[in-house]
């Protein structure tokens, strides 16, 4: 065992992604929550090659192919009849070319399989110790190789390095003194899941099936992804459209089937047909995100995921950032001792935050291009999206080679 331990502010995918990579190396974590369970919200995720090649070195290949689907392509589409602007292929010359597939899952799943990495006596190295009912407050740097993540009742835990795996809303980055301003994006997302059975059975929309696809349907000041996750059981919808005053001031809350239905008046057909079939909770979120930073990290303490580099989701891609964040961090603190933390954690940071950096921007930038009115330049966008090269997505082939690993090849198994 490393004779270094970290202290993780947070259990979602970026910090029990975390949990698992250090676990691999050798090094005991102790993970923080506030929340008084485990889990995530009920939605789903695309989790791009960067990020599943992580996954397969944790040992969590089985897992995913487990509770995954590959996806086959992504199929663009206009907003009124949902004619097709223009197709990616993915499936398997994706996973060639990446050397591991583009995947869509639930996010309740995939949380499951990373909290297995991180604590199941079946994986390697140290299992990390998980505390919920545990907001950080405050860290405590009196002692600098030694900082104390501090909870709300007093308590205080140490370790060789504290990493902020806590969000958006971050303390770890505001005690870092790293600008913490949140942006409105301009944007909200009805979120809901539909029963894939219901989906399966109407003509309409049972395209949606039968062929494992990612379909957005482009729109003027707004766009829709739908993809089924947990074997075609659920549908995911993320509806994406102008914020209202109210969502942004509460960030997020349930919405109406109404409401949603009102949102996309006028869409193609196919998208009326499939929305009407949501008889499930529908939730509304507010698309914030904070403009690019690099310090991640101050001395001991350093950040991970949507506190260091949240972003709006529109090359899907915050999730897998922090996955590959995880990998990276791993990487670095790899045989540290005490005295070397600091410098392996700027050694982190100097390979990760140029390249999560980019992707935010690119993310922001796919907002423009999305969400064209109706008029010349949408039809120029269209035209460049049907002159792209359909087995290579241009836009996103840097983004899904990944960050550069020292232990390149997948494990078969
Ligand atoms: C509509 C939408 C669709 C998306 N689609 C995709 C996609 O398809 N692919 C993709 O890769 N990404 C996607 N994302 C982005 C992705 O959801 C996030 O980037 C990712 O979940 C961030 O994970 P995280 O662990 O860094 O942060 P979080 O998920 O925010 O987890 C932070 C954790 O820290 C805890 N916490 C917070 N403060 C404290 C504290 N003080 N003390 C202790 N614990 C604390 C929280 O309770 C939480 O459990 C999408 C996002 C949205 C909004």
């Amino acid at each position: 065992m490393a004779d270094i331990d970290v202290v993780i502010c947070g259990a979602g995918i970026g910090g029990l992604a975390a949990a698992a990579a250090l676990r691999q190396q050798g090094i005991a974590t102790t993970v923080l929550e506030q929340a008084p369970q485990l889990g995530e919200i009920g939605a789903g995720l695309q989790i791009g090659p960067n990020a599943t090649r992580v996954l397969h070195h944790l040992g969590l290949r089985d897992a995913m192919d487990q509770i995954s689907l590959e996806v086959q392509e992504t199929v663009n589409r206009r907003w009124q009849d949902g004619s097709i602007i223009a197709k990616t292929t993915l499936g398997a010359s994706a996973t060639a070319r990446y050397g591991a597939p583009y995947l869509q899952v639930h996010r309740a799943d995939l949380h499951s399989a990373l909290l297995s990495a991180a604590i199941d006596p079946d994986f390697p190295g140290p299992a990390a110790t998980i505390r919920t009912n545990s907001a950080v407050v405050t860290i405590d740097e009196s002692e600098p190789t030694r900082p104390k993540a501090v909870l709300a009742d007093g308590t205080s835990i140490a370790g060789s390095a504290i990493i902020g795996a806590d969000g958006i809303r971050s303390t770890v980055r505001a005690h870092i003194g790293a600008p913490n301003e949140v942006l409105d994006s301009g944007d909200m997302a009805f979120r809901t899941l539909i029963d894939g059975d219901a989906v399966r059975r109407d003509p309409v929309t049972r395209f949606i099936v039968d062929w494992q696809a990612g379909n957005v349907w482009f729109g003027p000041y707004g766009h829709l992804v739908i993809y089924p996750v947990r074997k075609q059981k659920l549908i995911n919808v993320v509806g994406i459209g102008p914020i209202t005053d109210e969502v942004s001031a509460n960030w997020s809350r349930s919405a109406t089937h109404d409401e949603l239905m009102a949102a996309y008046q006028g869409w193609d057909e196919r998208v009326i047909a499939l929305l009407s079939k949501a008889d499930g909770p529908i939730a509304l979120w507010a698309m914030k995100h904070q403009a690019p930073f690099s310090e991640w990290a101050r001395g001991n303490v350093a950040l991970l995921g949507d506190a260091a580099h949240s972003m709006v989701p529109y090359v899907s891609q915050g999730a897998s950032q922090s996955i590959e964040d995880a990998a990276v961090l791993a990487e670095e603190l790899a045989g540290a001792d005490a005295a070397a933390v600091r410098d392996a954690l700027a050694a982190y940071v100097q390979r990760r935050a140029e390249r999560a950096r980019t992707v935010q921007i690119a993310a922001l930038d796919n907002r423009a291009v999305f969400h064209l009115p109706d008029g010349d330049r949408q039809r120029e966008r269209d035209q460049r999206m049907r002159a792209v090269d359909k087995n290579v997505d241009t836009k996103l082939d840097w983004i899904y080679m990944g960050t550069p690993l020292r232990r390149e090849a997948v494990p078969s198994r």
